[in-house]
């Protein structure tokens, strides 16, 4: 009689990981109210284009921005500040990981019941140092326009800092924009990834970047401060050792001579190439240079693939044949 075989523990079918970052304009436009059913529609777009890439050798890990939620958070807790005390910038951080989290739960989950994958939000908290010298000296603009004399009692009775954007005729609050340094949720993420969780459900993390919290005398603290939704996502993928990055917004790739005549569409590139180009200013901060400098940092901490494309091309951008790219095969 022949000795039973030994049973091989079928390993884990390799997987590729893929984090995706969701631009703002995958809930919001510019022209939008910014109302839930607008926010439904854009998402359900966005699904659909999420659904292609969710093939069954794919785990997908979502994060996505806030900057139009948080604003108009900001502009109900101003305004309701007579009755219901307004609650620190962080908190609102928070409260659009729920809402999007919601969003994208009911939209990308409806669209991927047929696989059997559950969307799973997570409210994540991001590591932020209390030295951060961005602490000093706040960039990002937050919220809505005011008027040079309600600025300047803004900035008198509650210290803010403000500064004149010309082009829409007011001030902004500016708020600092510290650098992620640890997505506290991460390790556990990851350990539910390497157990085999991808099969059947997306994580969606990390919204805004997470919200930043500091480490005050054994606790985490959270700030006023936000962070940068692409440095995030570049630390959410290193975190889970995603093999690519995808950063999905509202134009195709990244380009040469952006808004000039003589404007070119960046393909298959390079570290290097994109290092140049940025240092050149060819994409600045606030838009395009968060997104090259997240797939820079993503490659540095042993990242393979990272691609900045738009929802229609996002499918072969993931594939290597579209979009902004490093790391695939050529
Ligand atoms: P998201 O909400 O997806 O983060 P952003 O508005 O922050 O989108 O960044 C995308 C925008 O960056 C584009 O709509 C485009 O107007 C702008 N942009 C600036 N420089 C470039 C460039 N070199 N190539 C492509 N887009 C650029
Ligand atoms: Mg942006």
């Amino acid at each position: 009689m022949t000795p039973p075989r030994p049973r091989r523990r079928r390993p884990a079918p390799r997987r590729r990981r893929i984090v995706v970052a969701l631009g703002g304009n995958a809930i919001q436009r510019s022209h939008d109210h910014g109302t839930w059913t607008e926010a439904v529609r854009r998402m359900r777009e966005a699904a659909a284009a999420l659904a292609t890439i969710a093939t069954p050798d794919v785990e997908l890990v979502v994060t996505h921005g806030n900057g139009p939620q948080v604003g108009a958070l900001l502009r109900e807790a101003e305004l309701g500040a007579r009755e219901v005390p307004a609650p620190p910038l962080h908190v609102l951080g928070a409260e659009t990981e729920g809402q999007i989290g919601y969003l994208i739960a009911q939209e990308l989950g409806s669209a991927l019941e047929r696989t059997g994958r559950v969307v799973v939000p997570v409210v994540s908290r991001t590591a932020v140092s209390a030295r951060d010298p961005a602490f000093h000296h706040p960039t990002k603009p937050v919220g809505r326009f005011y008027p040079a004399a309600e600025a300047e009692r803004l900035r008198r009775t509650l210290g803010w800092t403000l500064a004149e954007d010309r082009s829409r005729g007011g001030w902004r609050r500016l708020v600092p924009s510290p650098r992620p340094l640890r997505w506290l949720e991460g390790e556990a993420i990851a350990a539910m990834l390497d157990l085999g969780a991808g099969s059947r459900v997306v994580f969606v993390v990390a919204g805004g970047g997470g919200i930043p919290v500091v480490r005050r005398a054994a606790r985490w603290e959270g700030v006023d401060a936000v962070i940068d939704k692409d440095l995030g996502a570049a630390l959410v993928a290193a975190a889970i050792g995603a093999e690519t990055l995808a950063i999905v917004t509202d134009v195709p790739a990244a380009a040469v001579g952006f808004g000039s005549s003589g404007a070119r569409w960046l393909g298959a590139t390079s570290p290097v190439e994109l290092g140049r180009l940025l240092r050149h200013g060819e994409f600045p901060p606030g838009s395009m240079g968060p997104k090259v400098e997240a797939g820079l940092a993503f490659l540095r901490s042993g990242g393979r693939r990272f691609v900045i494309t738009d929802f229609p091309s996002l499918a072969e951008g993931v594939a290597g044949r579209a979009g902004t790219r490093v790391g695939f095969p050529s």
